[in-house]
């Protein structure tokens, strides 16, 4: 993201089986005591199968449940529709309505990718769900090209994201996924149950053909905070928005960690809050360092270098991994660089110090008291201590497969990587396909992560998955 420099499938009841299901701490610290429980319980009817709470029986029954309804699934949804699929999809998405990154929306915040990088334009130009459709529809199209720009802000993409999902009756939102299990169909596993809950604690279970797993990142919190997950001090950077307004007081005094993208956005949008709190960055680097966006080096996120990058050895995979850091890890916009550089030459000539970047600086341990938060930091001057009313954990998120994101099917995981159709490799007798979207970086490359491959990954789950259904229904039939 810029920041503007002027702004800152029904199954008999007797199917269900246990399988290795396990409890695990699955997407997000959502609570799978109960899928534990529910391990045992394998031949139970559909209505008592649930365990526990206000629950419903199994739902229904989808030749595809799709985890998370962000751009990944969302792209997806899309693609189906677009192929003509005539596989029934249901994708599950804990907020409560569509919302890409709600509290990063920060005013004034730009696109990093051209929007020509949207959900589909990459695969299908004349598609009606691409963003130049979206401008039509919305009469803006001739407003939009006068502004010279391939970045539209990241609250015009969010627009353009949930006038798409809106289209597409295929999301149920308020269901966070809070188990996997396997469904025993014989002496095979043909099915999945995913279960999900709402705010309001109502369980609800849907039966599922073959699963694409899109749940984004796992906020990142350091060591050194581990201990303070709960306290109301310390935020992630994801929780930015919704978090901070009721911490802001004159004077607040706090610390952003981390000197990449998110921290310089949170760094700059603190420096012009009314309340004028008080802000360090602190950051490893000597400075905020610029992305390389290149054109010579943005070629490795086009869609056809997933292929490539794919087929190399993975040591080689490695090298290109480290080579492209500076396209999208710990790394600043160009702009956003020159609006901070601003804002602290600008409080210089007032003779001011409210703003301040700490470079090269780590922290050592952090830890409450009834004051705030005291870090013990350590710089090239050697150990320091700091205390701050706030801090705020710019520090990304981390991807990717292990056994807390598969839930109850993970001991059926080979451990192998996702095949380069995002298909997870499963042990034998497992007949469910399971694909990841966004998980795979080590093998897929840094465009993994981002929007800039989703026209064309999304379309290839697609061609899988029905090839995959159309077997998924000769195995239910049995
Ligand atoms: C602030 C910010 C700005 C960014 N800007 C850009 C950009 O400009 N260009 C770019 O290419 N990339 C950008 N990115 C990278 C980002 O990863 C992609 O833009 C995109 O969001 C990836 O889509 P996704 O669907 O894979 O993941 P997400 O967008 O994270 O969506 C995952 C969805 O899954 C849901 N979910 C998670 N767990 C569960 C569960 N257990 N049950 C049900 N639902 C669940 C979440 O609520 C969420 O809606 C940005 C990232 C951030 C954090």
């Amino acid at each position: 993201m810029r920041l503007r420099p002027s702004a800152r499938l029904r199954l008999p009841a007797q199917a269900l089986g246990a399988g290795p299901a396990r409890a695990a701490a699955f997407l997000r610290g959502a609570d799978l005591g109960a899928a534990g429980e529910r391990a045992g319980h394998a031949a139970r009817p559909l209505a008592r199968a649930a365990s526990g709470g206000r629950s419903n029986p199994v739902s229904d029954t989808f030749d595809l449940v799709g985890v998370g309804f962000g751009p990944s699934n969302l792209s997806l949804a899309v693609a189906l529709r677009e192929r003509g699929s005539r596989l029934v999809a249901r994708f599950l998405e804990a907020r409560p309505a569509f919302a890409w990154h709600p509290d990063m929306m920060i005013a004034g915040s730009d696109m990093q990718v051209s929007f020509l990088k949207d959900l589909v334009s990459l695969r299908n130009p004349r598609s009606a769900f691409s963003f130049l459709s979206y401008l039509h529809a919305k009469g803006r199209l001739t407003r939009f090209i006068n502004r010279k720009t391939f970045f539209p802000s990241r609250e015009e993409f969010n627009d353009y994201l949930g006038w798409v999902a809106g289209q597409l009756d295929v999301c149920s939102y308020d269901r966070r996924v809070t188990a996997i299990e396997p469904v025993r169909s014989g002496g095979e596993i043909s099915a999945l149950r995913v279960s999900a809950e709402s705010a309001s604690g109502a369980r609800e279970h849907f039966l599922a053909r073959n699963l694409v797993l899109a749940p984004g990142g796992r906020p990142y919190w350091p060591e050194p905070f581990a201990a303070l997950r709960g306290s109301a001090r310390v935020l992630h950077a994801r929780d930015y928005l919704g978090g901070v307004a009721a911490r802001l007081r004159p004077g607040t005094r706090i610390a952003v960690i981390g000197g990449g993208q998110s921290g310089a956005e949170i760094f700059a949008d603190l420096a012009g809050r009314p309340e004028a709190p008080r802000v360090e960055m602190i950051l490893r680097a000597g400075a905020p360092r610029p992305s390389d966006d290149s054109p010579f080096v943005n070629e490795i996120f086009h869609p056809e270098e997933t292929g490539r990058f794919h087929a190399l050895p993975p040591e080689a995979r490695e090298r290109r991994l480290a080579e492209a850091q500076p396209t999208n890890y710990s790394v600043v916009d160009h702009d956003l660089i020159a609006t901070m550089y601003d804002l602290l030459y600008e409080q210089s000539v007032r003779g001011e110090d409210r703003l301040a970047l700490r470079a090269r600086t780590s922290v050592l341990a952090a830890a409450e008291d009834a004051d705030g938060i005291r870090l013990r930091l350590v710089g090239a001057e050697g150990e320091t201590r700091a205390g701050y009313d706030l801090v705020i954990l710019a520090t990304g998120y981390r991807r990717g497969i292990d056994r807390a994101l598969l839930g109850g099917i993970g001991d059926w995981w080979t451990g192998a990587p996702p095949a380069r159709d995002y298909r997870l490799p499963m042990a034998a007798g497992f007949g469910p396909a399971v694909f990841v979207q966004g998980q795979s970086e080590p093998t897929h490359g840094v465009g993994d992560t981002l929007l800039s491959v989703l026209a064309l990954r999304s379309d290839e789950i697609a061609e899988a998955i029905e090839a995959q259904g159309h077997r998924g229904f000769a195995l239910a039939a049995e």
